[in-house]
């Protein structure tokens, strides 16, 4: 009878040798575990022995039984590092093949020109600062002199976040989508000792109307010096070695007067157009004049030094910010500024 059984054993460890995979396992546990091997064969095989041989043949039945299923067990194991080895060979990276060169991605012409204007700012000493997207009504407005009902507030075409969040806030406590760098102009004299020379890439929001010029987000530029005995002059001389750096030594810059509630005094900048050098008559970027629109530049009012607790006495600050889609345009010579957000490959694939 034992005997029987160590063969059943036997015939149970070729066949356990022979499965290649789980599922020929699983036919083979079915098989022996629980149908053929206890069930049908062992019951009927013991039937007709004494109560002691009867004892001895199943306690020499479940111990084969306890073997069988560690084998299985084991075999399960075995089967899975197989498996896992066949995948591994099947996916292996081999980092040293080439790869086609036409597949590899680069940067985008905003983060380039963004890249390159940091990499000057940064040459001359300036520190890289970066503000929420969604402002306080009190940094994009209030602490730059423009109050409440102030009619500059028209100028900014401004995003405000749903009324269900800003109908229980206080005006200034409002949020919106921040229409300006100039924000983290606030933050930083805040935050920081003086003196402070920092510049602010970034992204800002407005309600526009679409066109060559004009998109309802964009990137800007923005730094901030305030220092005692910074004057009007310190401004032209930083602003036109920037803009050498950035566009090459043959552009000019035309400064007309402005006005902003946080400024005094304050001008607007052009810059010959460097897509058409101010010799084709029907270039869309610079309308035919010659002249692109690319930066505001100021002495920051004494108001805004004191609502941020800097004595306008002892210090005075200058600023300016640039649009960096227009630099991009201006630089890579793409007609219109739309172009940048399109997603488009075979534009970005040029650069
Ligand atoms: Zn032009």
């Amino acid at each position: 009878m034992l005997d029987k059984i160590k063969a059943l054993k036997q015939e149970f460890d070729k066949k356990l040798k022979q499965t290649e995979n789980f599922e020929q396992l699983k036919t083979l546990e079915n098989g022996y575990i629980w149908k053929k091997w206890e069930l049908a064969i062992i019951l009927k095989w013991v039937k007709d022995l004494s109560i002691e041989e009867k004892k001895e043949v199943w306690k020499f039945a479940n111990d084969i039984k306890k073997e069988l299923e560690n084998n299985i067990e084991e075999r399960k194991i075995y089967l899975e590092k197989k498996l896992y080895k066949e995948i591994e060979e099947e996916e292996a990276i081999d980092p040293t093949l080439f790869f086609p060169s036409e597949n590899t991605g680069h940067m985008h012409p905003l983060s380039t020109t963004s890249k390159i204007l940091e990499d000057i700012f940064i040459s001359m000493g300036f520190k890289i600062e970066d503000g929420p997207h969604i402002e306080k009504e009190e940094y994009n407005f209030d602490k730059l002199n423009i109050p409440d009902n102030h009619p500059a507030r028209d100028v900014w075409d401004t995003f405000w976040i749903s009324d269900e969040i800003n109908k229980h806030k206080k005006s200034w406590e409002k949020v919106l989508l921040r229409t300006h760098t100039s924000p983290v102009q606030v933050r930083s004299m805040l935050q920081y000792d003086l003196p402070l020379k920092i510049i602010v890439p970034g992204r800002v929001f407005r309600y526009e109307q679409e066109d060559a010029r004009h998109t309802s987000n964009f990137y800007q530029l923005e730094w901030l010096v305030v220092w005692e005995w910074v004057t009007f002059w310190d401004l032209q001389w930083t602003l036109q070695t920037v803009m050498e750096k950035l566009l090459g030594s043959d552009v000019k810059l035309r400064f007309r007067p402005s006005i902003f509630p946080f400024t005094e005094p304050s001008a607007e900048i052009d810059v010959s157009c460097q897509i058409c050098k101010q010799k084709d008559p029907s270039c869309r970027m610079c309308s035919w004049t010659g002249w692109v629109e690319l930066l505001w530049a100021w002495m920051v009012h004494p108001k805004v030094l004191e609502d941020c607790d800097i004595d306008p006495e002892k210090y005075s600050g200058f600023a300016f910010w640039m649009w960096i889609d227009r630099i991009a345009s201006q630089r890579f010579k793409i007609s219109s500024g739309r172009l940048l957000y399109q997603s488009k490959l075979k534009l970005n694939k040029q650069f």
